[in-house]
């Protein structure tokens, strides 16, 4: 079953919808999102300036609030006895692309994606992350998007281990 999230616009701008890509029934199962091993960890969700909606981590006000439990640091909105995301239909710009990731490697802007993610393998898998990825890259050249990028540069981190996809322009 393939997730709705991205099917509704609860208070975005229309340069900000994003399309569902990820599968619950796998992710339920896989559980490897939403939780992370240090608290200001650069792979916890960053907010857009726009998303004050959600409440930041103490330290980085850019990012989702965490919360320690068991020695790991879960997102704010994750539920841990039934293992699903709380705001999953309204959640965080970032989760939507997921496991595509806003990258930069000092002046170099793009987007990434993250293998650790064991979607990325699956053979069945592959068709609906090649039309994300050209419907990512579809909206990379609408304005609206890229003034949302070039407004929120705290979105793109070094990630390690990340495959480059397409390069940004955001100027
Ligand atoms: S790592 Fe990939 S498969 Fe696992 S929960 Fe996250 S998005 Fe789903
Ligand atoms: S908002 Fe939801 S999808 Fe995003 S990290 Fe938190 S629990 Fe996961």
């Amino acid at each position: 079953m393939y997730n709705y999230a991205g099917k509704r616009n609860y208070n975005r701008k229309r340069s900000q919808v994003i399309r569902p890509l990820v599968l619950s029934d796998y992710c339920l199962k896989c559980q490897g999102c939403c939780r992370f091993q240090e608290e200001n960890s650069i792979w916890s969700p960053h907010l857009l300036k726009s998303e004050k909606h959600f409440p930041p981590a103490s330290r980085r006000k850019n990012s989702l609030k965490l919360i320690p439990q068991n020695g790991l640091f879960y997102c704010y909105y994750y539920e841990t006895t039934k293992k699903c995301c709380r705001t999953y239909r309204r959640r965080p710009f970032e989760c939507r692309i997921y496991p595509f990731l806003f990258c930069r490697k000092e002046n170099d802007y793009y987007i990434g994606l993250d293998p650790q993610c064991p979607l990325t393998e699956e053979k069945f898998f592959k068709p609906r992350l090649e039309a994300f990825k050209k419907y990512l890259f579809g909206l990379s050249k609408k304005p609206g998007f890229k003034m949302a990028l070039i407004s929120n540069p705290h979105l793109f981190q070094d990630y390690p281990k990340v495959k480059a996809i397409f390069p940004l322009e955001l100027k």
